[in-house]
C-alpha cells in the first residue's frame, strides 16, 4: 500500500476531505481510535483515512438520535423541518462540484456522471421538503355519535439508512430526504469502500441547521458497524440499499428487534430489443443500461434479449460500440467508463467473465484487465460483451456489478417473457419496440419493480423506485415513501359521558 503522501496532490481537487464521524452534532473519531483508508480505484492508492467504528459508536449514534426525537429535532414542526431539508438543497447545489470530486475519489465513477447526479440530489430534498407539511390524519366516522376518533401519523422513530458504493450522496437523499420530512432522526452507515462524501453531506446538514443528532454518520465495516446498527434495539426501521447476500442477512438482524425493514436490493435485469425496435435508441440505452457506472448499478441491463431477426446486426453494432468506449481517469470528463470499485469487485468480475468461457458462451469483445494510459494501475476491466449465453449459465443468473453484457436470442413476444422472468431477481426491464399495443403487454407481464420502454435508467424523486421478488421489497421515491417512515395512531374520544356497562363490548 503506497503511503496518502504519494496521492496528496490529486487530493487538492476535493479540497480537504472531512475525515470525522457525525455524531450528535459533534465532529468524532471512533471510541477505539481505529481509522481505515479510502482507496482511489483508478489507481488502487489510499487518498483518505476515516475513522473505522464499532459497537460502541453506533450505540453513541443511536443514543443521539434518540435524544434527539426525545428533545429539538422531536419538537421541530413540519413547515420547520421543510425549510431546513430546502437549505440543505441549497447548500447541495453550491457544494455540487466538490461532492461530485470526492465521491469520483471513493468509488471511481466517472465525473461526468457524478456531477450531474450530484445536480440532481437537490430535487430529492425539495420534493420531501414539500411533503413535510402535509403529513395528516383523519377523521373517522366511525357511525356512533358519542365518539370522535381520528388518526395522527407519527415519525417512526430511529432510522437506520445502510448504503452500498455506488452512488453514496444520492441513494442516502432517498432514504434520508423522506426519513427527515417524516421527523425521524437518521443514523447513516456508509459502504466500506465510500465514506467520504457521505461526511461531506454531513458538513452541509449542520449547515443548513439541523439539531444535532437528528442526522448521524458513521463510517466502519460493514460485518461489523452495519451488523450492530441493524440489530440495535433503538433503531425502529432499517432502510438498507445493497446486495441480495447481505439484505437477507439485515432482515434477520432486523427480525430480533422486529424493526421494520426495506430492501432494495441487486438486479439482473433483462434489456429486451424487439426486431421492430428503433436499433440506433436501442443501442444507446443498451450501451448506457451496461457499460455506465462500469456496470456497477443495481438497474444494469445486465441481460439482453435480442429477437432472432435483428441478433447478428444488433451484437456487431454493439461490439463496434463497446470498443471504442475510452477508459480513463474518472476525473477527467473526456474518460467514458472509469475503474471497478475495487480490486475484490474486479476479480469477481474476471472470475464471471472466465465462468462465462468456461460454460461456452462465445466472447465477442473485451474480458480482459485494462491499463489506460493515465492510470494504469487502476481497477479496470474491458468493455464486455458475450453472445450465445444460455439462461442456465452463471453469466445469464448472477449480478455481475461490472461491465459484462450477456445476449440471449428470443424468438417472439411469448419467448421474451419466458426468459425475462427467468431470475430470481425482479428490480427493472427495458423494452425497445415501436409496436405501442406490445409495449403495454410487456409492462403487464415482466416481473419486475419498474419497466422502461423506449429509454433505460430513468429515476425522479417523483417515481417510485423498488424491486419485487430478490430484489427487495419497499418502495423508495414519490409520495407514497415518506409514509414509510411514519406510523398510524388511533385515538378514540369518549363525547357523551356516559357510564357505560363495563360488562358489555364498547362499540364505535
Ligand atoms: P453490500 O451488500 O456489500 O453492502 C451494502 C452495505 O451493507 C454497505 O454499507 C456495507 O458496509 C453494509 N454491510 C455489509 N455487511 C453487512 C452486515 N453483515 N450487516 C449490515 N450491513 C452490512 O453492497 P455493495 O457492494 O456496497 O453494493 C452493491 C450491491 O448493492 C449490488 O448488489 C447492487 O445491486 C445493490 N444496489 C441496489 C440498489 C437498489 O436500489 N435496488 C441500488 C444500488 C445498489
Amino acid at each position: 500500500m503506497t503511503s496518502i503522501t504519494q496521492n496528496e496532490v490529486q487530493a487538492d481537487r476535493c479540497g480537504n476531505p472531512p475525515s470525522s464521524m457525525f455524531i450528535g452534532g459533534t465532529w468524532t473519531a471512533a471510541a477505539g481510535g481505529e481509522t481505515m483508508e479510502s482507496i482511489d480505484p483508478s489507481n488502487g492508492l489510499a487518498w483518505t483515512r476515516v475513522p473505522a467504528a464499532d459497537g460502541t459508536d453506533v450505540d453513541r449514534a443511536v443514543a443521539s438520535a434518540t435524544e434527539a426525537m426525545a428533545g429539538e429535532w422531536g419538537a421541530t414542526p413540519g413547515p420547520r423541518r421543510a425549510h431546513l431539508l430546502n437549505r440543505l438543497a441549497d447548500l447541495v447545489d453550491r457544494d455540487a462540484d466538490r461532492l461530485a470530486a470526492i465521491e469520483t475519489r471513493d468509488n471511481g465513477k466517472l465525473i461526468r456522471e457524478t456531477r450531474p447526479v450530484m445536480g440532481q440530489v437537490s430535487a430529492w430534498l425539495r420534493y420531501y421538503a414539500g411533503a413535510a407539511d402535509k403529513l395528516a390524519g383523519q377523521t373517522l366516522p366511525t357511525g356512533d355519535p358519542n365518539y370522535l376518533v381520528y388518526t395522527t401519523r407519527e415519525p417512526v422513530g430511529v432510522v437506520a439508512a445502510i448504503v452500498p458504493f455506488n452512488s453514496p450522496v444520492m441513494i442516502t437523499t432517498m432514504k434520508v430526504a423522506p426519513a427527515l420530512a417524516a421527523g425521524c432522526a437518521v443514523v447513516v452507515k456508509t459502504a466500506d469502500q465510500t465514506p467520504t462524501s457521505t461526511l461531506l453531506l454531513a458538513e452541509l446538514v449542520e449547515e443548513a441547521g439541523f439539531p444535532p443528532g437528528a442526522f448521524n454518520v458513521l463510517t466502519g465495516p460493514g460485518a461489523t458497524v452495519g451488523d450492530a446498527l441493524a440489530r440495535h434495539p433503538g433503531v425502529a426501521k432499517v432502510s438498507f440499499t445493497g446486495s441480495t447476500a447481505v439484505g437477507t442477512h439485515v432482515m434477520k438482524a432486523a427480525a430480533e428487534h422486529v424493526a421494520p425493514v426495506t430492501l432494495e436490493l441487486g438486479g439482473k435485469s433483462p434489456n429486451i430489443v424487439f426486431a421492430d425496435a428503433d436499433l440506433d435508441a436501442a443501442i444507446n440505452g443498451v450501451v448506457g443500461g451496461i457499460f455506465a457506472s462500469t456496470g456497477q448499478m443495481c438497474i444494469a441491463g445486465g441481460r439482453l434479449l435480442v429477437q432472432e431477426e435483428i441478433h447478428d446486426e444488433l451484437v456487431e453494432r454493439l461490439r463496434v460500440r463497446a470498443a471504442s468506449i475510452r477508459l480513463g481517469d474518472p476525473q477527467d470528463p473526456a474518460s467514458e467508463m472509469g475503474p471497478l470499485v475495487s480490486e475484490a469487485q474486479l476479480e469477481k468480475v474476471l472470475a464471471l467473465v472466465a465462468s462465462g468461457v468456461a460454460e461456452g458462451a462465445t466472447l465477442v469483445t473485451g474480458g480482459k484487465r485494462a491499463a489506460p494510459a493515465a492510470v494504469p494501475d487502476g481497477y479496470f476491466v474491458e468493455p464486455t460483451i458475450f453472445a450465445g449465453v444460455q439462461p442456465d449459465m452463471q453469466l445469464a443468473r448472477e449480478e455481475v456489478f461490472g461491465p459484462v453484457l450477456a445476449v440471449v436470442p428470443f424468438r417472439d413476444e411469448e419467448h421474451a417473457i419466458e426468459l425475462g422472468n427467468d431470475t430470481v431477481f425482479g428490480l427493472a426491464g427495458g423494452v425497445w419496440t415501436k409496436d405501442v399495443q406490445r409495449a403495454h403487454r410487456m409492462a403487464r407481464r415482466l416481473r419486475c419493480g419498474v419497466v422502461w420502454i423506449n429509454c433505460y435508467r430513468n429515476t425522479s424523486p417523483h417515481v417510485p423506485f423498488g424491486g419485487m421478488q430478490q430484489s427487495g421489497f419497499g418502495r423508495e421515491n414519490g409520495p407514497d415513501a415518506i409514509l414509510d417512515y411514519t406510523q398510524v395512531k388511533s385515538v378514540w374520544l369518549e363525547l357523551s359521558g356516559a357510564t357505560r356497562d363495563p360488562l358489555t363490548v364498547p362499540r364505535g
